[in-house]
């Protein structure tokens, strides 16, 4: 049911005016949303590498000017019509899955994160970086009351990412799962990793992430930089998932020879690079090189239940939106631990 807010009118965004360009706080518009959408008062907004692909056009359609951000979590401040089964007032999450169209194709056969018309908050439609947004009610998850909004933002797609991808994989409880890359992906992977019940092998350059690697559960640490991946990975016994975060194809290219007998390498970390791999590496142990997209609205909900249950945590750090421009270049630098969260001071 649509209401007449007699609240704000207008509301400030993180916007960036052309491609490139930097990022200015404006006052936009409040709109009340259209019929199956929601507005959302947004509490916190994480930070992605992926947002660097839209501030810098590197997606296509990308409108400018442009208000990014697909790691949102907030309240719902405004219903429109046709909307079932969500109220003023609840908490929730968004993430890179903002909302599937129900009618092609892989909709029709439930395979919505395939959906060809898939949204993205922040290319789709103005994201999170704002004080509101408005969403498709396909796009919503709950969040459960155990997560902070900070906690939950990062959930929607670094969290969904690397969950989905670890217990959709061939691993099973007690098996080798190495995960490259202690980023904002992979300090969530090397918790999640640990949380299923994997013996969990944490991969980064330098041997000063060791002791990070083993607060997040590490059972292991491969120092990267010193030795070679592969040959550790199968003094360990081989992998059965090497979760390659990292966006780097070399170091993916490099741990290949360290999976096992039926082992996967599950590409998270977007490069155009090619990965280097021969039909010899992969026949005679039957191994797999393949990617995995983030995950539904149904499963960022299924994720944030799972780390309120097991206790993962995404590490963040926290910046009002005003300092979007200094947030977002520590992100870029790849200094933050580990996950850039903006706040609007709800
Ligand atoms: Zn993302
Ligand atoms: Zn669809």
């Amino acid at each position: 049911m649509t209401s007449t807010t007699s609240g704000p009118r207008t509301y400030r965004a993180a916007q960036v005016g052309t491609a490139g360009g930097p990022f200015g706080i404006v006052e936009r518009e409040l709109a009340e949303p259209q019929p199956g959408h929601v507005r959302v008062a947004v509490e916190a907004c994480g930070v992605c590498r992926s947002d660097s692909g839209f501030v810098n056009a590197g997606f296509p359609d990308v409108p400018f000017p442009l208000v990014t951000g697909h790691e949102i979590a907030g309240r719902i401040d405004v219903v429109g019509d046709g909307v079932e089964d969500w109220n003023a007032g609840d908490r929730v999450a968004i993430g890179w899955f903002g909302g599937n169209c129900g009618t092609c194709g892989p909709c029709r056969a439930g395979d919505f994160i395939h959906c060809t018309r898939m949204q993205v908050p922040g290319w789709a439609y103005p994201g999170g970086y704002a004080e509101y947004t408005t969403v498709p009610a396909s796009a919503l998850a709950r969040i459960p009351d155990e997560l902070s909004a900070v906690e939950a933002a990062p959930m929607g797609c670094a969290g969904v990412t690397t969950f989905n991808s670890l217990r959709h994989s061939a691993a099973r409880p007690g098996d080798l799962v190495a995960v490259l890359g202690i980023g904002g992906l992979g300090h969530l992977g090397v918790q999640f990793a640990n949380k299923l019940g994997f013996e969990t092998v944490a991969v980064a350059r330098g041997a000063d992430k060791a002791g990070t690697a083993e607060r997040l559960g590490a059972h292991h640490y491969i120092d990267s930089s010193a030795g070679d991946v592969a040959a550790e990975l199968q003094a360990l016994g081989g992998a059965k998932v090497v979760l390659a975060t990292a966006a780097s194809s070399e170091a993916m290219t490099a741990a290949i020879d360290g999976l096992g007998n039926g082992g996967e390498l599950i590409v998270l970390g977007a490069t155009p690079e090619p990965i280097q791999v021969s039909p010899f590496q992969l026949i005679a142990n039957s191994r797999t090189v393949h990617g995995h997209p983030s995950g539904t609205a149904s499963e960022v909900e299924e994720t944030m239940r799972f780390a309120a249950l097991t206790g993962v945590r995404a590490l963040t750090e926290t910046r009002p939106l005003e300092d979007v421009a200094a947030a977002y270049d520590r992100m870029m630098s790849g200094q933050a631990r580990y996950r850039m969260v903006l706040t609007t001071g709800r």
